[in-house]
């Protein structure tokens, strides 16, 4: 790819300062998708704009053919070079034609090509943000500049064929295929448009709203899947949550619904959770569960729904100008999400996942040496790919919860209906969405907005109290806070609340519940809570209860005790996953030893009723063993952690979200412990039996996947669950085991595999580097080490991004083991991960964050182990603040 592909903001704001542009016809020959010896399909662009200047270029990465400016032909050897069509001889209006072959996707990026292994049947989507959309069509490829887009494509008869805008027209050809005009959008930005094609199953369903003048908007609304998964999808719980979702936003948002129908689709081999292309939104199809499933699986679909369905106004209707602020449209979508989870649909309690799960992501990314403010500075499209992250969504989402909690509901509300119908169709900027939020709320944003979203960094809160023997003297909370990037402190605004938690007896024995809450307004570095002085002194203190705010909690010395103890006794879910926010952010800061976190996890789990927060606390046990306990100990807790999964698999409720949680859990652990093996194959063959736990595809898998792991199965018994299970994730599980083996011919193939380019599609990526990166196996890919860093740019110049980041990420040597007497910093890894970022200064900068991010994580889980070192068994059972 040639460097003219990583357009710049300022390139881009020249052009579209030079530029409006009107429309655009799009052809797409899809005809022979089907045939896997065709790379490429024809791709026919006409496009008007006026200009203001005599040159500018078009984007496009594939093959071009022709061009033709104003009816002028113009060599494509001289005016296009891999990335740019330069125009030149621009008039005040003009019509640009480019014809070109583009090319088919493996890599999620522009136009997925997928065979489905079930019936060989083939499938394409599109998904272009934040610029992939030039690997389809010729296109200026930035976000503000809006326009109308008509398509018009040719592919086999009985697929079908969809796109932002309904079809009105359908023409059978001679040759057997169809060609497919769709009605013009309304304007739009190019990495928001669409176009699906293939044999999909399709289940029709509507919604209809008031329109402000007394009339009815209808909506026609589409739920697709592939054919294979039909009978796997539950298309009328979809209908359901699409509807509510409707329902509420079309009452909140106030501008009607604005993109006439509205389809669902589930992709295959799917990036990201799901894109919000208007009228057409695209969702992996993880979410069509063919295996059982927890309600926080079901919940988070909702979630997804609902957040792309608020984008169908924020960030479709009004688009943010450029990608500095993508985090306007991410962060809102987000919080959405969750909002009208609770508001509209029975999945009441998702504020409880998200201070957990979604919190945690932000607290992470806020951390790393490479954090930023919310609202970011993205130079180019490079660092547009890599800021789809922690801060972008979670922290983004957070900190408007906080705003929700500083201005209200209603005005967040008034001041969001106010920009939408001032923005309708444009594209916007920070400010305007403050300016709305202020005219409605008639607060000043100005210094909120400075505290919160120009600054980078985490606040820690904490409580600290003094007592009189059993009454509280005072109780104060304090926060400290500072930007990693500058080293200054920053104080930010919180309207945070503190409940006081007594220990009671109740008839379902010792109960945690909360006897006081207090509402305060936290500017500096502390404030009192004046009320509770004279109080009983309570058990527990829990800083930001309700989540109101963005921040890690400590708990102070006597509430760590009390939750030490009682924490499943704390009855409700939120203020639990409050807690055991803190209890893992200590662990992650050295603060807890991780064996501490592992015991709280197997006393307290079972008593954990949100299945989303009980699924992260095993996953965070399992990364406490691998990565933050000492390596002396880690044997012995990987035996604890799956001996506590069984027991737990064993004692919960047949058929229970609990049981299946506690049953992956185990397949996970059982990958380290090759004691588990014989009854990994006894739940396998039926010999041993757990009450109503399905032995279904996608838990067969990860025990095959752990037994490979220890070498405890063969090629052949890994053959024969394929055979009954050949479908796309079967097949794409059964890579991911037979790259499990503990081979060095094995780790070598997948090694190669992995950094020839195109060898595999991205799903296939990922279930080979699953299988290579096993925890049990590092002394097998230590040899890869040296390797890896050498590797490093041509991995980067290679590769698409999307595939390049999931090799640096995932291939980076993350296991080392802290040494007695050696510093975290003077380990070899972190050492050679240095060494590399001095001689690699001018290594792209996306490149050089995720090893800057990779190595602060090592550096992490090395602190946490010697912390551990320190600390080996007693662990301070008293004293100590986490
Ligand atoms: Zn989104």
């Amino acid at each position: 790819m040639t460097t003219t592909a990583n357009l710049t903001r300022a390139e881009a704001a020249e052009r579209s300062d030079r530029l409006t542009v009107h429309d655009y016809h799009v052809e797409l020959d899809l005809s022979r998708a089907r045939d896997l010896g065709s790379p490429t399909f024809g791709s026919t662009t006409t496009v008007r704009f006026a200009a203001t200047a005599p040159t500018t270029f078009l984007d496009f990465l594939g093959h071009v053919r022709s061009v033709v400016v104003n009816g002028r032909e113009v060599d494509p050897a001289a005016c296009y070079d891999g990335a740019r069509i330069t125009l030149e001889g621009l008039e005040a209006e003009n019509e640009v034609t480019v014809v070109a072959d583009a090319l088919y996707s493996r890599s999620g990026e522009g136009m997925h090509r997928f065979v489905d292994p079930a019936d060989g049947e083939t499938y394409l989507y599109t998904q272009y943000e934040p610029a992939d959309s030039r690997r389809v069509m010729a296109v200026f490829e930035q976000p503000d500049l809006k326009a109308r887009f008509a398509f018009a494509v040719v592919a086999p008869s009985g697929w079908q064929v969809l796109s932002n805008q309904p079809a009105f027209a359908a023409a059978g050809r001679a040759d057997g295929t169809v060609r497919t005009e769709f009605a013009t959008t309304p304007p739009l930005s190019s990495f928001l448009t669409a176009v699906v094609a293939g044999p999909y199953h399709r289940v029709d369903g509507h919604w209809s709203g008031r329109l402000p003048d007394g009339g009815t908007l209808d909506v026609p609304l589409g739920v697709l899947c592939r054919a294979s998964l039909a009978e796997h999808l539950d298309a009328e719980a979809i209908l359901t949550v699409t509807r509510q979702g409707l329902d509420f936003f079309h009452e909140h948002f106030g501008t009607p619904y604005p993109w006439g129908k509205y389809d669902q689709v589930f992709v295959p081999e799917y990036n990201l959770g799901a894109m919000e292309n208007p009228g057409c939104v695209t969702f992996t199809e993880a979410y069509v569960f063919r295996s059982a499933a927890t309600r926080a699986q079901y919940q988070a679909r909702a979630n997804t729904i609902l957040h792309e369905m608020a984008h169908m106004w924020f960030g479709d209707l009004v688009t943010p100008r450029w990608w500095d602020d993508l985090w306007l449209k991410e962060s809102f979508a987000d919080y959405m999400g969750a909002h009208a989870s609770v508001a509209a649909t029975e999945f009441t309690d998702a504020w409880v996942s998200f201070a957990n799960r979604r919190k945690a992501w932000a607290y992470t990314q806020d951390q790393l040496p490479t954090t930023h403010p919310i609202v970011a500075d993205i130079p180019d499209l490079e660092a547009a790919k890599q800021n789809f992250d922690g801060i972008t969504y979670a922290k983004g989402a957070s900190v408007l919860k906080q705003l929700v909690a500083y201005v209200g509901t209603d005005a967040f509300f008034a001041g969001a209906r106010a920009y939408f119908a001032e923005h309708a169709y444009g594209s916007t900027s920070l400010t305007d969405l403050l300016t709305a939020l202020e005219g409605a709320s008639g607060r000043d944003l100005g210094e909120w907005s400075r505290l919160w979203l120009q600054t980078a960094g985490t606040p820690t809160l904490r409580a600290e109290v003094e007592a009189d023997g059993e009454r509280v003297r005072s109780l104060v909370v304090r926060q400290r806070g500072g930007d990693p990037r500058t080293g200054q402190e920053v104080l930010r605004p919180h309207r945070l609340a503190v409940g006081l938690y007594d220990l009671v007896e109740d008839d379902g024995g010792a109960a945690l519940v909360r006897s006081h809450r207090f509402e305060v307004e936290l500017t500096g570095e502390s404030v009192a809570v004046a009320e509770a002085a004279g109080l009983p002194r309570p058990a527990l203190v829990l800083v930001n209860d309700d989540d109101l705010t963005y921040g890690k909690v400590r708990l102070d010395p006597d509430s760590l005790s009390t939750v030490r103890e009682h924490l499943g006794a704390l009855r409700e879910p939120l203020a639990r996953s409050l807690v055991w926010s803190a209890l893992w952010n200590a662990t992650r800061d050295a603060v807890l030893p991780a064996a501490d976190y592992l015991d709280l996890v197997l006393r307290h789990g079972p008593a954990e009723t949100d299945s989303a927060v009980l699924a992260g606390l095993t996953l965070n046990a399992g990364t406490a063993v691998e990565r933050y306990a000492p390596p002396a100990r880690r044997d012995e807790l990987r035996l604890l952690l799956g001996k506590g999964s069984l027991a737990h698999l064993h004692e919960a409720a047949p058929g229970s979200d609990a049981q299946l949680v506690w049953a992956r859990s185990l397949a996970r652990s059982a990958a380290t412990t090759p004691a588990a093996a014989p009854r990994l194959r006894g739940l396998l063959s039926g010999s041993e039996t757990v009450v109503g736990l399905p032995m279904d595809p996608e838990l067969r898998w990860s025990l095959w996947q752990a037994l490979a792991a220890l070498g405890a199965a063969t090629l052949d018994e890994l053959d024969e669950e394929l055979a009954h299970d050949r479908t796309a994730d079967g097949t794409t599980q059964h890579l991911a085991a037979v790259s499990s083996f503990p081979d060095a011919d094995v780790k070598a193939a997948s090694w190669e595999t992995l950094l020839t380019p195109g060898a595999l599609s991205n799903d296939h990526v990922d279930a080979t580097l699953t299988g290579f990166t096993q925890p049990w196996h590092r002394e097998l890919t230590a040899p890869f080490t040296d390797r890896y860093f050498d590797a490093l740019r041509g991995i980067w110049a290679r590769h698409s991004i999307e595939i390049a980041s999931r090799l640096v990420r995932r291939l980076y040597p993350a296991y080392q083991d802290v040494v007695p007497g050696r510093a975290p910093q003077d380990d070899p890894v972190v050492q050679r991960s240095t060494r590399w970022l001095e001689e690699n200064a001018d290594a792209p900068a996306a490149l050089r964050r995720l090893v800057l991010e990779a190595r602060d994580e090592l550096l992490r889980s090395l602190r946490a182990q010697e912390a551990g070192l320190r600390a080996p068994e007693a662990s301070s059972r008293e004293g100590g603040q986490a």
